[in-house]
């Protein structure tokens, strides 16, 4: 689950990690009261989405007076702010952040994600911050620095200093990153995130070390112990499909094909969405109706591929193990009347009572391809969806 950065300056600020002093607003007069309220004579306004690359995408504007603060308030709020990870469409914004300047000597990046191979956090700190850390990744690996933190002693002092150094944070500033990046991660541990970043951390002309911006994400098994953070969930940030079935406790994702995949499982949903490519198709969404599928969220599976429109046939691919495939072929059946389907479905079941469940789907009227294996299941689909 992913926050806000001025909620990812909060989180920051309980760590004791240094940030600009600032306020979320929802309207152009808010803005401008907030700027007032901070005082002095730069301030910065940030429009608040859920994505990066702001800075360059128009979303992030220095004022140097209250009627720029207007100014630029009034531009930014409501916007179709367009990133490179927001896709073409961009996303509206409906929050600001509003913050005092800050004088930029220079800009660092750090962040901490989990690394599966060495199954520890792991530091990543570059003196190239600002920019998108993937480009100096791709372009100057050599520029970032890497520590994997051992859990049991954590990020100790030295090894901070150490890399608060690496990437050229002045010996004036060294104390207080040091501070930021043990803050970072006691954060990144107490609050179960699966990726914290500061891009950049700015020495400011006087050498102080700042966030000046925060991106968290936080795994969302781990959630339920974590009420504060779920509070800061911002429902316009998140696709409404996902939102749709993560309240059916459905895990699904809409992708750009025309294919709908209703699948139990995630590997089977991974080598299903794999099947069809290789058959020339493209999958119109990932979803996994988990092992309990009942005809409930079979239906509101059905429900949610329906609301894409870019949809033109559906495959059903379900493994009967714990779910008796007679099971899955009722809630089909059932769904498939409830919605009335007007896409050709292809169903393959396998696995438990598969004889009972393919009598069903065939004895029930309706339209259904049955599909004997998941090559075949995938070819048809394929030739259903072109057709
Ligand atoms: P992002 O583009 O979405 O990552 O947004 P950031 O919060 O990182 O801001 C982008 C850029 O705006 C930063 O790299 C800075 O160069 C600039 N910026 C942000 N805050 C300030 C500020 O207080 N003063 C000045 N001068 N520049 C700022
Ligand atoms: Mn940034």
């Amino acid at each position: 689950m992913k926050i806000h950065e001025y909620q990812g300056k909060e989180i920051l600020r309980e760590f004791g990690v240094p940030t600009p002093r600032g306020a979320a607003c929802f309207s152009v007069n808010d803005a401008v009261a907030a700027a007032h309220g901070l005082g002095g004579n730069v301030w910065v306004v940030k429009a608040q989405i859920h994505a990066g690359g702001r800075g360059k995408g128009g979303g992030v504007k220095v004022a140097k007076s209250l009627d720029e603060v207007r100014k630029y308030a009034g531009q930014i709020l409501g916007m179709h702010l367009v990133t490179h990870q927001t896709g073409p469409e961009g996303q509206v914004v409906r929050r600001l952040l509003i913050e005092e300047g800050a004088q930029i000597a220079k800009e660092l990046y750090v962040g901490m994600v989990v690394d599966r191979v060495s199954q520890r956090v792991a530091l990543l700190a570059s003196s190239e911050g600002g920019m998108e850390i993937e480009e100096v990744a791709k372009h100057n690996p050599e520029k970032i620095h890497t520590v994997r933190i051992d859990p049991m002693a954590g990020l100790d002092a030295a090894e901070a200093a150490r890399v608060a150094r690496d990437i050229g944070i002045p010996d004036a500033a060294n104390a207080e990153a040091v501070q930021i990046l043990q803050g970072l991660y006691r954060a990144f541990v107490e609050k179960d995130a699966m990726l914290a970043e500061i891009n950049p951390l700015v020495i400011t002309a006087d050498n102080r070390a700042i966030a000046l911006d925060a991106k968290f994400n936080f795994d969302s098994n781990a959630l339920y112990r974590h009420p504060e953070i779920v509070a800061m969930r911002d429902l316009d940030e998140e696709d409404p499909a996902e939102i749709e079935a993560s309240k059916f406790d459905l895990a699904y994702i809409q992708l750009d094909g025309n294919i709908g995949c209703l699948v139990n499982g995630a590997g089977l949903a991974m080598a299903t969405m794999d099947i069809i490519k290789l058959y020339g198709g493209s999958p119109a969404n990932f979803l996994d109706v988990g092992g309990g599928a009942n005809k409930e969220k079979v239906t509101e599976a059905f429900k949610l591929m329906l609301k894409n429109p870019n949809l033109k046939a559906i495959l059903v691919n379900i493994f009967g193990g714990i779910m008796k495939c007679d099971v899955i072929a009722e809630g089909v059946v059932a769904a498939a009347r409830e919605v009335s389907l007007k896409v050709p479905l292809v169903v393959r079941l396998e696995g438990t009572n598969v004889d009972l469940g393919k009598k069903i789907l065939a004895e029930s009227g309706l339209p259904i391809i049955s599909g004997n294996d998941m090559a075949d299941a995938a070819q048809k689909v394929v030739a259903a969806a072109k057709g």
